[in-house]
């Protein structure tokens, strides 16, 4: 127990350390809500023997877990394997007055080649904090920046803050499936990081 408490310390203590812009007082004036995108029998795409509901929750859970160590509040559309409609997603995110709404996903393609990063937005208040997600993440793990696509999603439509859908990668491409099953690199933990890197900067340049 000790053991773990302190491991927390210190992950909380390196984050913070490579973040110079991030300060507690700021981070404890904000709150995300995080959505893992798909879940129950809606499995979203899938790759490498993962599917993209899972993976959306492993990297929505890290996401979670960095943002509270630095500060921030953090609410989740779903913590386990449920099926949840894109409105109900975007009413409760409204319910617990998040400042920022960051719905987690990833790409497919028939075409394995393909791989960048993108992130959807909707209302005029999202593409700002899309443009620093996707930013973000394309340049942590080296992929293309496909930049901003507009996208009527009802998460991105009806939330009432700012809000932005990230598709990290395309979990449809073998490179991707290799890193996301290789045993001595935590792939997932290094994109949450990388979407949190772009939260921090988007809410710092408000
Ligand atoms: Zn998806």
């Amino acid at each position: 127990m000790r053991k773990r408490f302190l491991g927390l310390v210190s992950a909380a203590v390196l984050v913070l350390s490579f973040l110079p812009g991030a300060s507690a007082a700021n981070a404890a004036a904000h709150s995300v809500c995080i959505d893992p995108g798909h879940g129950g029998s809606d499995t979203g795409t899938s790759g490498g023997g993962i599917l993209e509901k899972d993976l959306n929750l492993d990297v929505a859970s890290e996401l979670g877990a960095i943002l509270s160590a630095n500060g921030y509040g953090v609410f989740y559309t779903r913590t386990g394997d449920i099926s949840l409609g894109n409105s109900a997603r975007a009413k409760y995110c409204n319910s617990v007055g998040a400042t920022i709404l960051v719905s987690v996903h990833h790409n497919g393609s028939s075409n394995p080649a393909t791989d960048y990063s993108t992130a959807l937005y909707q209302k005029r208040i999202d593409r700002d904090l899309a443009r620093a997600v996707t930013g973000s993440v394309s340049t942590a793990l080296g992929i293309p920046n496909k930049g901003i696509t507009q996208f009527a999603s009802g998460v991105l439509v009806k939330s009432d803050m700012p809000a932005t859908i990230s598709e990290g990668y395309f979990l449809t491409n073998p490179d991707e499936q290799s890193r996301l099953n290789d045993p001595g690199r935590d792939y997932r933990y290094e994109e949450a990081q990388a979407i949190y890197q772009g939260i921090v900067a988007y809410l710092a340049s408000q």
